[in-house]
């Protein structure tokens, strides 16, 4: 028998009503002897029905998901609830504190971190939590993603290619409700240790997100976010009122060819912006070296037909770096 977790819910996932709570996790170190870190969750519950598990911040340093996350706690009423709404706005809350994509903790990425541990790092134990705790209970779990500070996406709404037909096709049916100015079909090429897996192998619909990125967000980004996970509760029947949604565009990632990686360090110039069509064979980006001059610079050409789905954001880049995804439009 794995251990019991440490964390204790200061709120009863069984009990109608709203609550704003705590998840408590004991964190014993210089400035506080016996301290916990103390993340913010809230429970909006109306009897019996579905169980909806909303996260952001699963990455530290991407701010659409929070900012929805935390307007949705203060705002959904009990009355236009049918079932059950959990919201963890900060997932990795050390990591959101920071305002950086790993905890500064243990270095952790929560998205690499499952199924964690009870004994892990702080990283580790609030995965097992999710995968022991709060998984089990959801029906359709949303996690939202932005690209932090060295990523920029077009923003998407995103589900995953899975053995599973019928499950997949709620999950793209989630997407579609949604409604992001763009949908897309997912094949993850190292899903180990991310929270999708974990949920997508216990049969959940899982849906999540890339809107927008640099380390901040802008007003679009943050009323699609907004809407869109409004839009998929009604769908799903856990919120009252009909969903409104806009056109979307679909997207296909179908695989490795998508994306390009710095071979050098140097100064990147991006050759087109997001959401422009690239041809087979286009110069994407210029890498310049600058630690003399004369030197030419390290083109990165897109390796196939499509339009700009994310770019690297610093004007630095350093060898290995993704700098351009590159996913092709299917309708
Ligand atoms: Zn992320």
């Amino acid at each position: 028998m794995p251990r019991p977790s440490p964390i204790s819910p200061t709120v009863d996932f069984d009990r109608d009503g709203v609550q704003h709570g705590f998840l408590r996790l004991p964190y014993s170190r210089d400035d506080s002897a016996w301290g916990s870190v103390m993340i913010p969750i809230c429970v909006i519950k109306n009897g019996k029905g579905q169980t909806a598990l909303l996260t952001g911040a699963n990455h530290g340093d991407e701010y659409e998901g929070p900012l929805a996350l935390y307007e949705l706690a203060r705002t959904l009423e009990p009355k236009h609830v049918s079932g059950t709404v959990i919201i963890v706005p900060a997932m990795n809350y050390p990591a959101f504190r920071a305002g950086t994509r790993t905890s500064p903790i243990d270095k952790g990425n929560m998205n690499r971190a499952f199924p964690g541990r009870p004994d892990g790092t702080v990283t580790e134990k609030i995965a097992d939590y999710f995968q022991r705790e709060l998984l089990p209970r959801a029906d359709i779990v949303f996690d939202f993603h932005s690209g932090g500070r060295t990523l920029d996406f077009v923003p998407f709404c995103a589900a995953h290619i899975l053995p599973d037909k019928d499950q997949e096709a709620k999950a793209f049916a989630a997407v579609e409700a949604f409604s992001a100015p763009y949908s897309v079909r997912m094949l993850e090429i190292d899903a180990v240790g991310m929270y999708d897996t974990a949920a997508e192998e216990m049969g959940k619909v899982f849906v999540t997100t890339e809107l927008g990125g640099g380390g901040t967000s802008r007003a679009e980004t943050v009323r699609i976010a907004r809407r869109g996970i409004l839009n998929v509760l009604r769908h799903a029947g856990i919120v009252d009122g009909v969903d409104e949604r806009t056109r979307t565009c679909w997207l296909d990632m179908p695989g490795g060819d998508c994306f390009s990686f710095a071979e050098e360090d140097g100064m990147i110039e991006t050759m087109v912006d997001l959401g422009e069509p690239v041809k087979k064979g286009a110069v994407i980006a210029r890498i310049h070296g600058t630690g003399r001059t004369g030197l030419a610079p390290q083109d990165i050409r897109s390796r196939m037909d499509g339009l700009l789905a994310a770019r690297h954001f610093p004007g630095l880049v350093k060898a290995g770096d993704c700098v351009a995804v590159v996913a092709i439009e299917v309708g």
